[in-house]
């Protein structure tokens, strides 16, 4: 405490760590209403100092990118994690809820052969899903084997231009690239305690623009390495077969929203094996660096 205290102090006086110090402040200012720093985990803690995007943070991205015409479309390009860093036998299994009318659905089993394995995970979760599943998100953000991240605040595409894809209409402008991503950022923060680091995209799909709008609203883009499950429409050979060309750091992309699809039976089918190849299953957050603000 003292030493923050002493952090904020100089913090008024250096401006040229202005980003810096407005971190240790906001971490401050709202420690008293979160649960004791000894029951947290270092990676929780270090998770714990990204805050909320304040108004002055959004109007300086609305100057920035007013009139920022997009170079790039698509799945992968700089600035999207697509793996992990590392050389290690390590592989981040990531496990969209994307809500809606087709996409409300929880995957117990799945969820059920992670917990009893021990395997962990990274849950993308939409603001839909959330909204229809307040309790479990509550308790997928109390198991210290999952992490709770972003996964849009309606699904759709990042484009600063209206670009659509698979038929699903992207975002119209900056401000709907905002709002996508920090509508759901605040009630993830609200639900769980914890603001999220990574964004991903319903269909996964951004223009360079958006790419850029994400960090500076303090998350990360994470794409994939591999698609584990098309969407949850692979048969159950097709979503090990996928998991199998898992190399060291490969972030699998699948889904725990479509009960009714084979990703569990899939996995089952393949954890053994990977495990027995050397692999093990990691969240991104520990591997992932904290951007310089
Ligand atoms: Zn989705």
């Amino acid at each position: 405490m003292n030493k923050s205290t002493k952090i904020a102090t100089l913090v008024m006086t250096v401006t040229v760590f202005s980003s810096m110090i407005m971190t240790a402040c906001q971490s401050n200012q709202t420690s008293p209403t979160e649960p004791s720093e000894t029951t947290k985990t270092t990676a929780e803690t270090s998770q714990k100092d990204k805050t909320t995007p304040d108004e002055k943070q959004i109007q300086a991205i609305r100057s920035q990118f007013q009139n920022a015409t997009p170079a790039h479309w698509g799945e992968k390009m700089p600035g999207i994690i697509s793996k992990l860093p590392t050389s290690e036998k390590v592989i981040a299994l990531t496990f969209d809820a994307c809500g809606g009318k087709h996409g409300d659905g929880y995957d117990a089993e799945l969820i059920q052969y992670l917990q009893e394995n021990q395997i962990p995970a990274t849950l993308f979760l939409n603001a839909r899903w959330i909204e229809s599943h307040p309790e479990l998100t509550k308790q997928l953000a109390n198991n210290p084997l999952f992490e709770i991240e972003n996964h849009g605040s309606e699904h759709r595409p990042l484009s600063i231009n209206g670009r659509s894809v698979y038929g699903i209409q992207g975002t119209q402008n900056l401000d709907g690239i905002i709002q996508e991503i920090i509508v759901n950022h605040r009630l993830i923060e609200k639900m769980t305690g914890r603001a999220p680091r990574f964004f991903r995209a319903g269909t996964a799909y951004y223009d360079d623009i958006a790419v850029q709008v994400a960090k500076q609203l303090d998350e990360q883009i994470a794409g994939f390495h591999i698609t584990g499950d098309a969407g949850a429409t692979f048969n159950q050979v097709q979503v090990k077969n996928a998991m199998l060309q898992a190399k060291p750091g490969s972030i699998i992309l699948l889904h725990m929203n479509q009960p009714r699809g084979n990703t569990a039976e899939g996995i089952k089918e393949a954890i053994p094996l990977l495990k027995k190849q050397g692999y093990r299953f990691v969240k991104m957050d520990p591997y992932i660096p904290t951007q310089p603000s």
